[in-house]
């Protein structure tokens, strides 16, 4: 007889579906016959990761026998320059997501209750799960975070706050007034996760320089990427902005080597390459533009987005469209997976691939 081990894995667990990328684009290949594929489905950087972030990988090659320094030293060194925080306001992740699940490992007890939105970014309840957190979900309005609904979930099970801005999978962001409500009005044992994975993307300017709210706020935590605008997805590494504190806790559930070199050097590499954040930043700019309308022409509804995608519902025009596209080898991402049927999240290409999907969709349409 075999022995099911299921029995003896932890309760909390049990319930986390396997997270599920989608195709990729040898899958795709393979699958559908295409030759060529536009992926557009993870909000990657259409123009790839900087030169500069390439050659510093390339001469870091012949160390990677050796351990990466723990500490990140000269990547934090750099960053705090450029963000104005001290050294031990930084703490640097396995990507972003790591330094989710650090937050839940490091302060989340089973049965304490992380608020966040409906939809939301599904690391936040995948991390939370996996620490038997309860989830409050807070049904988004208009593809907006609600936050003042959000703060009249809180109570003394409520351990932190969860915000995407801009979010994903909508793209929206919240304001300064929205920022300063929820900081004001939450008990200092209450954090305000506040992630800025898109932030290098936002135009409006009613969006919020949220650093400086630091100094009076030690409940706030930041998080920013390099996964998307820098082009590292890849590589995984992103950071958390956090009182000295709050970092402490946090780098007591760090594993010691959990940024690799390569990605450490491309990270510093990429932080000099400002050229290659405006160009990234333009592209993105012209083809939010191009894509909004011509998907509005399309008859389609895209949300207005401040993101490196777009969220936009495709069910009055056409049945089944992520499917569809696929067969024409277009990966996008189907809102039905991120709580949102009937939609779909496209990431802004580069202008070829973004006219190259709008006549694709139009063909379909007919
Ligand atoms: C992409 C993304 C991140 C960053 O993820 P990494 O683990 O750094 O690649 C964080 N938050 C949101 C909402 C994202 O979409």
């Amino acid at each position: 007889m075999v022995f099911d081990l299921r029995i003896i894995a932890r309760e909390e667990i049990k319930d986390i579906p396997v997270y599920s990328a989608g195709l990729d684009i040898e899958d795709v290949k393979r699958k559908y016959g295409v030759e060529r594929v536009i992926k557009l489905a993870s909000n990657e950087n259409p123009l790839g990761p900087s030169p500069l972030a390439v050659e510093a990988v390339r001469s870091a090659l012949s160390d990677i026998s050796l351990y990466p320094d723990g500490n990140c030293t000269e990547l934090r060194r750099k960053l705090a320059g450029m963000l104005g925080v001290q050294l031990e306001n930084l703490v640097f992740g396995n990507g972003t997501d790591e330094i989710i699940d650090f937050i839940f490992y490091a302060f989340f007890d089973p049965g304490d209750r992380a608020v966040m939105g409906d939809p939301t970014f599904s690391s936040y309840y995948l991390s939370g799960m996996t620490m038997g957190a309860e989830m409050v979900y807070v049904r988004l309005l208009d593809h907006q975070h609600e936050v003042e609904q959000m703060l009249k979930t809180v109570d003394r099970r409520t351990k932190g706050l969860f915000v995407g801005t801009p979010h994903n999978p909508t793209g929206t962001i919240c304001s300064r007034e929205e920022l300063e409500m929820a900081l004001d009005s939450l008990p200092p044992d209450v954090l305000l996760v506040w992630d800025e994975a898109y932030r290098e993307y936002v135009e409006d300017p009613s969006y919020p320089e949220s650093v400086p709210y630091l100094q009076r706020h030690p409940n706030l935590i930041v998080l920013r990427t390099f996964s998307k605008i820098y082009g590292l997805a890849g590589l995984r590494i992103g950071y958390g902005i956090a009182d000295p504190g709050v970092v402490d806790l946090l780098e007591r559930v760090r594993p010691p080597f959990n940024v690799n070199r390569l990605a450490q050097v491309a990270a510093l590499a990429a932080l000099d390459d400002a050229q290659h954040v405006e160009n990234s930043r333009r592209v993105n700019s012209e083809g939010k533009r191009y894509l909004t309308d011509e998907l509005l022409k399309l008859g389609m509804r895209p949300v207005s987005t401040q993101a490196n995608f777009i969220l936009f519902s495709y069910k009055d025009m056409i049945d089944g469209l992520p499917e569809r596209l696929l067969e024409k080898g277009v990966i996008v991402r189907d809102g039905a997976q991120l709580g949102y049927p009937g939609y779909i999240r496209l990431t802004i290409g580069t202008p070829e691939q973004n006219s190259e999907v709008v006549s694709v969709i139009r063909d379909l349409i007919g």
